[in-house]
Parts: structure tokens; sequence; C-alpha cells
């Protein structure tokens, strides 16, 4: 069924485009199965969870955090953790960039962008991510590396509403990398119930869990 859903998916899905398999509460054979059907990104939203998965499970699989990260729970992960796609304060940018160094990694981040009507969303309004890069306060971080955004749609079936907010998470990326001197590649925008929206407005990574393993 995994191998089934993946193969679908992957079918549809532009070879410019990133797919993530966000594997979060789901046993550890259903990784194995999507990895022996070629799966090599997952993603997981609790550092315990992922812990105990990386070491489960075959070395050559790329983890990202996608979860609300606690500062005191960034040493669980930062040792091999490939990307993090979910910094959403300068507090916790501030904490990733110590526990970085302590290990001696430089580890690639995405700012999460706050741009659905949902008042539970966390993130940096587009403003804030503006005057961060604007500011060069960034070199305050030299064990970070921001190499892109993600961004969450409104939990809404209007999808006149959902590509509109991914469009401006879009227009957002363009401006950094075309005003602000960033060097953003990866726009991570799209889940199970929108990522085909998500690709239309430019996303290059998205993050797919329940159309691949079921729902949770
Ligand atoms: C759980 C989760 C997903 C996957 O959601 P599905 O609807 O199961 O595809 C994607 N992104 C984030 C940030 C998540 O927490």
């Amino acid at each position: 069924m995994i191998h089934q859903n993946l193969r679908s998916i992957l079918e549809h899905l532009p070879s410019s485009v990133t797919l993530v398999a966000v594997s979060k509460y789901k046993p550890l054979e259903d990784l194995q199965e999507a990895y022996d059907a070629g799966q090599r990104v997952f993603a997981e939203s609790r550092p315990l969870e992922l812990l105990d998965k990386y070491t489960a499970l075959p070395k050559d699989i790329k983890w990202h955090f996608i979860g609300h990260l606690q500062t005191n729970k960034i040493r669980y992960i930062i040792d091999f953790v490939d990307l993090i796609e979910s910094i959403d304060s300068l507090r916790l940018l501030d904490a990733v960039d110590k526990e970085a160094k302590k290990v001696g990694r430089v580890v690639d981040v995405l700012l999460e962008v706050f741009v659905a009507k949902e008042e539970t969303k966390q993130g940096f309004s587009p403003t804030e991510i503006c005057d961060l890069f604007s500011s060069k306060s960034l070199s305050k971080y030299p064990n970070i590396r921001i190499v892109g955004l993600m961004a969450m749609a409104t939990f809404t079936d209007k999808e006149a509403q959902i590509s509109s907010e991914f469009g401006s998470v879009k227009s957002l990326f363009d401006l950094m990398n075309d005003n602000l001197s960033a060097n953003l590649t990866i726009l991570s925008m799209g889940m199970s119930s929108d990522y085909k929206l998500a690709i239309a407005q430019g996303a290059n990574l998205v993050r797919i869990g329940s159309s691949i393993f079921g729902g949770r």
C-alpha cells in the first residue's frame, strides 16, 4: 500500500520537486516499507521519536525536523538532522546555532513563515523575515545556514485562499533572493491536501504524510 501510494504521488510530481515523507507517529515497519520503495527523505515532528527512528533505520536516510522545536530538545537531533524546517523564532535560531557549534556543525534550516489566518500557527511574519535579512544580523549565527522558507496554509477547503497564501510566500522568497541578497533555494510548502496548489505556486519541496502512510 505504502509503495503504491508513493508511486502514485511521484508519478504526478515534477522532477524538480523533492518529496518528503512525513512519518510522524508511524511505526518503523512503515518507514522501512517506504525506504524499500526508494524513499530517502523523511520528516518527524518530535525530537526523541526522530532520534529513535534515526538510530533504527538505514543511515542514508535524510531526516528533516518539521515540528515545534523546544530549545532543550535540540541536542537530541543536532548531530544528524539534515534540515530543520521549522525555525519559528529568533530565540530558536540562536539556540540551534549554539547547539550546532557544540557539535561542530553548520546546520541547514528553513524559516517558518506565518501566512495562515489561524492564531495557532507558528512562525515569522514576512516583515520580520525581511528585517532579519536586511539588518545583516544573520552573521550572529555562524553555525546556521538559512537555505529557504517553510509555510503552511490555512486549514480550509477554499482553494483560492490556500493558493493566495502560498503565492505570498513565493513572492517573499523571490523578493529576498532578488533584493535582499539572500541565497534561498528551498521553498517548502504543501501537505497531503494542498501540495498540488503549493507546487503550482512554486514550492519545490512538499511534506506528505497521510497520503503515503494513511491517517494518523
Ligand atoms: C504532519 C505535517 C505534515 C503532513 O501532513 P499530511 O496532511 O499528513 O500530509 C506536513 N507538514 C507539517 C509541518 C506537519 O506537521
